[in-house]
């Protein structure tokens, strides 16, 4: 885990979470539909991600047709930001631009989530560990909750050996 240098954002302070790694926690009561913060980190072309997720970078964000955001950057506080399968927040581009906001009111020292959107290609190497009631048991995107719940080979499945590779987030 890279050293958090820039731990001075009004709204959230970065600290060690349940659910992995370091999570984003609410330094203030946050109401709902607040544009928390945003996902930053240079763009970088469809090839150069590939690239990355190949060297195991888990923070590139799919923005549009030509560009990716490589967020594995120092100053982008948002990559802290843990998957959920039930979460209190939401990405959304708007100009090229990923913003987080929150979806419904989150309290003060509540951790901030919001759902990676991976897709549903190799998901059984990505077990999730939100906590929820509603927690699925993999990070996988809303739509495909149905489908993971359909399977019933999870078990097999978890037993493969396959290599694990990160995946681009994306907004809904
Ligand atoms: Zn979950």
């Amino acid at each position: 885990m890279p050293k958090i240098k820039h731990n001075d954002h009004p709204l959230v302070v970065a600290k060690k979470s349940k659910i992995h790694g370091y999570g984003c926690y609410a330094r203030t009561d946050i109401k709902k539909g607040k544009r928390v913060m945003e996902y930053v980190g240079p763009l970088i072309t469809k090839k150069e991600a590939a690239k990355a997720l190949d060297a195991q970078n888990e923070y590139i964000f799919t923005l549009n047709d030509k560009f990716d955001i490589d967020g594995s950057v120092d100053y982008n506080i948002a990559r802290y930001i843990n998957h959920s399968c039930d979460p209190n927040c939401e990405s959304d581009i708007k100009n090229d631009r990923v913003w987080l906001y929150t979806i419904r009111d989150v309290k003060e020292g509540e951790e901030l989530t919001y759902n990676y959107g991976y897709d549903l290609e190799d998901f059984e190497y990505r077990t999730c560990k939100c906590g929820t009631t509603n927690c699925i048991g993999y990070m996988v995107a809303e739509d495909d909750f149905d489908k993971v719940r359909a399977m019933t080979d999870l078990a097999d499945m978890a037993e493969k050996k396959k290599k694990r590779k990160p995946k681009k987030k994306k907004s809904k």
